[in-house]
């Protein structure tokens, strides 16, 4: 399902990965909702944002 970027920004997430298409200055993001995977990861490097876009894969 496509994420909907927004004019605003998600309360308390800080997010510094400034090459994906919902990164905004200030590491903020401006998707609607994000996705956090996997289940039963172990360790905080094994977890991920699953709703990364590259910046300049995707236009609005
Ligand atoms: S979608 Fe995920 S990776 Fe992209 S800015 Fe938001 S929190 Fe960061």
């Amino acid at each position: 399902m496509r994420i909907e970027k927004t004019n605003d920004y998600l309360e308390g997430v800080k997010c510094i990965v400034n090459t994906c298409y919902y990164w905004l200055e200030g590491n903020r993001c401006s998707a609607e909702k994000i996705e956090i995977q996997p289940r039963n990861a172990t360790t905080s490097s094994e977890t991920d944002c699953a709703t990364f876009r590259p910046a300049d894969s995707l236009r609005a």
